[in-house]
């Protein structure tokens, strides 16, 4: 695997959005920032050596000494900004690299590969068809630098986002996805909460997994028809028992799954 590398990229924002959520915003050290195809990802690494997040808890495996860690991040922000990559990320308590992820400031260094990666994107998909996201936590990620790159407000191809999370404080990105609901006609967003229990103030909006949405017919009602694979494609992106589900779900509708040789109307992206 890799080897010790010099980093080569900095962190210049860093928002805090719950102690174990953020959304880091890195930019290359002297170097450009390649394209990228909205969905992809990007490797960030940091040494063994890096300091671990104080909330975080003690790594289940002691990492190598002489390697990177480095795991797969989806780009976050638009691909249009040429200038940085934001990465929306969630801690692993006993996690390698999320702790140390955590623990940057501004200013500091990681490395960041320099060439994205990555199938999960809009490239394959026919301009005149619909698109659902469907995401559970930071499974959201790659879908922000979709919207930010390819919703045409007001268009007639229509995107809908269905985002579940544990609690309303977990709903990153909520106050831009509700602003982007009012101002675009052909844009939905339904957030639903699994511990709605929870909330200091009652919570109005959707409850249970986001599976669930689906199976009510949360886009039917918001769209005005049930999506099809002959009218709309489905994105996955989350935590495997949700893909599980809505897999399950979609291809009794008569979706399948898309892969570069074999077309389909749902994409998945595994984290
Ligand atoms: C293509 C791709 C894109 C990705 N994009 C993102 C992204 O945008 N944001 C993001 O936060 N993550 C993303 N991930 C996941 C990321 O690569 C890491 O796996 C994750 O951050 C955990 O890393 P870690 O080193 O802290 O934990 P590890 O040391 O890898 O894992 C420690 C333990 O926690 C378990 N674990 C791993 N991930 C989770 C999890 N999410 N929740 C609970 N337990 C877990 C592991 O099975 C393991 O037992 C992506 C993964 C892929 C493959």
């Amino acid at each position: 695997m890799s080897a010790l590398v010099e980093p080569n990229a900095r962190v210049t924002q860093k928002d805090e959005l719950t102690p174990r959520l953020m959304i880091l915003r890195v930019v290359p050290d002297g170097w450009q920032l390649p394209h990228f195809e909205a969905g992809q990802y990007m490797v960030l690494a940091l040494p063994p050596t890096a300091p671990r997040y104080a909330l975080s808890k003690p790594e289940t495996r002691e990492p190598s000494p002489d390697r990177m860690i480095r795991r797969a991040y989806s780009i976050a922000s638009s691909s249009m900004s040429g200038e940085y990559m934001d990465f929306y990320i969630s801690m692993v308590s006993t996690g390698a690299l999320t702790p140390r992820l955590f623990a940057l400031e501004v200013g500091d260094r990681l490395w960041m590969s320099d060439h994205p990666k990555g199938m999960f994107t809009l490239a394959d998909v026919p301009k005149h068809k619909h698109i659902v996201l469907v995401a559970t936590g930071t499974g959201l990620a790659p879908y922000m630098s979709m919207l930010t790159s390819h919703l045409e407000c007001g268009g007639t191809r229509k995107f809908a986002v269905l985002h579940g999370a544990d609690h309303s404080w977990d709903l990153g990105y909520r106050a831009e996805l509700e602003a982007l609901q009012h101002l675009c006609s052909n844009f939905t967003y339904i957030p639903t909460l699994d511990h709605p229990e929870d909330e200091p103030v009652s919570w109005q909006g959707d409850t249970g997994w986001v599976q669930g949405l689906w199976k009510a017919g949360g886009i039917e009602a918001a769209w005005g028809f049930r999506p099809s694979p002959d009218t709309t494609e489905v994105f996955l992106c989350g935590v495997p028992g949700m893909l599980d589900d809505m897999l399950e779900l979609l291809t009794a509708e008569g979706f399948t799954e898309h892969t570069r040789n074999d077309p389909g109307e749902i994409h998945v992206e595994r984290y």
